[in-house]
């Protein structure tokens, strides 16, 4: 089903998704291309060749169904079943994804959490248990985990994402800002937050002017 189709496609699939959720909650049962572009800040002729990938769902002249496209999204980006998920590193930033509500809204479950901290092993976190990293692979495998978010400081990162591959889950959510190695098979996605705010500051510098005293390089600081 992904093979050959652009990542930058996906993506917009899953605008395309957020979008006509929201226009199904508002009561709407048809939309258009030129609405959905719209909504989704791209073109219309971007809208069909997207969905062109995948078949022919709309009607010329009527548009297409909410329900019905929704359905079909869902079917395409695998949104359709349950998938599993485990937590490895449950500091800060894994604790809040553990409680962050809108999880379970495509049927993401977690089922569980890993740490090396003897103080959270044992105990319960976000409402998921905290087992320790070396038992991933008999855990992973009881809990039948699909998917882990890897929520660990940098320096432990390549040895976490081995332990979740060994354990034979195949797609990682890589919260860490360092590139992880991993077997062909197994999908990374990463979520980098910094390099969104760098990307930020590349777009605003130039728009916001910074006094000169203000300057880190070239300037007197
Ligand atoms: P933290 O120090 O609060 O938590 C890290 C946790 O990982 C700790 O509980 C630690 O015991 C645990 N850990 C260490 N080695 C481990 C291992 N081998 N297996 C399992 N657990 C292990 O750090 P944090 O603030 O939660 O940040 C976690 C990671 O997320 C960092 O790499 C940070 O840079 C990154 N981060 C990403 C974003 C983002 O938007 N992508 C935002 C903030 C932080």
């Amino acid at each position: 089903m992904s093979k050959g189709i652009p990542s930058a496609t996906v993506s917009r699939l899953v605008t395309y998704l957020r979008v006509l959720s929201d226009l199904d909650k508002a009561g709407l049962t048809r939309t258009s291309s030129d609405h959905l572009a719209a909504e989704a800040q791209v073109t219309a002729f971007q809208v069909r060749k997207d969905l062109a990938y995948f078949g022919s769902f709309g009607t010329r002249g009527s548009g297409y169904s909410v329900p019905g496209l929704l359905l079909e999204l869902r079917r395409i980006l695998g949104l359709i079943r349950p998938w599993r998920v485990a937590i490895v590193g449950m500091g800060r930033l894994g604790q809040a994804l553990a409680d962050f509500p809108q999880l379970d809204e495509y049927d993401f479950e977690l089922v569980a959490a890993f740490d090396v901290d003897p103080v959270k092993i044992g105990t319960t976190l976000g409402g998921v248990d905290v087992h320790h990293s070396d038992d991933l692979p008999t855990v992973a495998a009881d809990k039948s985990v699909d998917i882990a978010f890897l929520t660990v400081p940098v320096d432990a990162a390549q040895a976490a994402a081995d332990d979740i591959v060994r354990s034979g889950i195949r797609g990682i959510l890589n919260f860490v800002p360092t590139v992880v190695s991993t077997p062909d098979d197994v999908r990374v996605e990463t979520v980098d937050f910094l390099a969104a705010l760098k990307r930020l500051s590349y777009y605003l510098h130039g728009q916001v002017p910074a006094k000169p005293d203000e300057l880190l390089i070239g300037g007197s600081r």
